[in-house]
């Protein structure tokens, strides 16, 4: 495939920067560079008002199909797009987890009446959905969830707990894993995927304070909450191939988007770099290289791994990415303490005393980075994953179960 730009991406291009600019200059100018990793519970009402705009102007899902309501970009386009909305300062989206997680399962999986009916709500930015995979007892292995779904007539009702529910405090739906055969071994053949409101009696979201000093992630306790039969995703007890459908889109191709917003942080470091005299010290220079150098592997690697495939299905050499960008966004984030210095250690002296953890943005950044290796399979599951599906080496040893 051919990965220069042609003269109409180009055009393209012009059109997205025009748009953005004028917005983000204009009635947006509050939310311009906002909402980023450690950053994410600023400006909820102004960034949700964004999103609404976005979905207005055609300016959401902008891969998704044009039968499904997406703009239906181009691969090259979709790049364009995310490096403008980088470029332009565009604000940490509150609608991702539709966008990239939820609308592609429902469009790969679900059936015509629930893309009809949750497609456009995602589109237009006017519903925010939640991921309810992780449990106390499972994390990495998912395929232990404990909270069940017990048929209701036509209907389910959900009894259980999940936890580090990103954003739950402020979605209006929640895709959840939930067992419906207790007895099914192995584990994960008892299993369904829901699609369910968040925002009803029985559902109870418990925002979870963390050491950025705020809370993007929650517990959500169930407690008989209602999960409709139409709304079931995949059938009765196959929700594992849908969850794994899911899991592919969270680790492959919607993170293009968020490479872009790497350079903006790398700027930024290189900024503080320049001004401080640390660039003149050899070993934080050559780190400042190896991370501009990392920056465009990422990218490239992604473009060559989208770029022979539809994106829709990620191949296995997308295994690599998750492990990829997340290393190397954590590894940005002490480089970025490292070129603070000492003043890396002091609270942000230019904001008046609030809740007396008052951080900059380089130190959120840092902070936050600590969690990209976690979440969406940490770095020791990804490897396992690459191990064994993408390079075909024999199976990790797994413990007996107890009898
Ligand atoms: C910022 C953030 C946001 C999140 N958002 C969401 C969300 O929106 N929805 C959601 O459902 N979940 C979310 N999570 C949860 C995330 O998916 C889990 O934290 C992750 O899957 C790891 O699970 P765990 O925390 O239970 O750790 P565990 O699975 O208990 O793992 C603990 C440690 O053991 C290692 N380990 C576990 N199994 C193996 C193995 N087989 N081989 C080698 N090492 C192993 C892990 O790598 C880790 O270092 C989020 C997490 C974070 C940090």
């Amino acid at each position: 495939m051919d990965l220069r730009f042609s003269d109409e991406d180009e055009a393209f291009r012009a059109e997205a920067r025009a748009w953005l600019t004028a917005q983000l200059d204009g009635d947006f100018s509050g939310v311009r560079g906002r909402g980023g990793p450690g950053d994410e519970h600023a400006l909820f009402d102004e960034r949700l008002a964004w999103e609404h705009h976005l979905g207005a102007n055609g300016w959401t899902c902008v891969g998704w199909p044009k039968e499904h309501g997406g703009r239906g970009l181009s691969l090259h386009q979709q790049v364009i797009w995310f490096e403008e909305y980088a470029r332009a300062g565009g604000p940490g989206r509150l609608g991702h987890i539709g966008e990239g997680l939820a609308g592609p399962t429902i469009m790969a999986f679900g059936n015509e009446d629930q893309q009809q009916r949750f497609l456009p709500g995602i589109v237009s930015g006017k519903e925010l959905w939640a991921q309810g995979y992780s449990e106390p007892n499972a994390g990495s292995d998912l395929a232990n969830v404990a909270t069940r779904a017990e048929p209701d007539g036509d209907d389910w009702r959900i009894t259980g707990q999940k936890v580090w529910t990103s954003l739950a405090h402020w979605s209006d739906w929640v895709f959840v894993l939930a067992r419906t055969d207790p007895t099914a071994v192995p584990k994960h053949r008892g299993i369904s995927y829901f699609l369910m409101p968040l925002r009803q009696d029985g559902v109870e979201i418990r925002p979870i304070r963390q050491v950025t000093g705020t809370s993007e992630f929650n517990e959500v306790f169930f407690d008989g909450a209602l999960a409709r039969g139409i709304d079931l995703v995949g059938g009765v007890n196959t929700g594992w191939k849908v969850a794994m459908g899911t899991l592919a889109f969270e680790r492959g191709a919607s993170t293009l988007g968020q490479q872009m917003h790497f350079r903006n942080e790398l700027d930024d470091v290189l900024a503080v770099a320049r001004a401080n005299g640390s660039i003149d010290d050899p070993v934080i220079r050559q780190r400042l290289a190896a991370a501009h150098a990392g920056l465009e592997i990422m990218r490239w690697t992604t473009l060559r791994v989208l770029s022979g495939e539809d994106n829709t299905a990620p191949p296995p050499a997308a295994m690599v990415t998750k492990l990829y960008w997340a290393t190397w966004h954590r590894d940005l984030g002490e480089l970025a303490m490292d070129v603070l210095g000492a003043v890396a250690t002091l609270a942000d002296q230019s904001v008046a005393p609030g809740n007396g953890y008052e951080l900059t943005a380089l130190q959120r950044l840092f902070l936050f980075t600590r969690s990209d290796t976690i979440y969406a399979g940490s770095n020791e599951i990804q490897r396992n994953i690459i191990g064994e599906r993408a390079l075909g080496l024999p199976p990790e040893p797994k413990v007996a179960a107890k009898p």
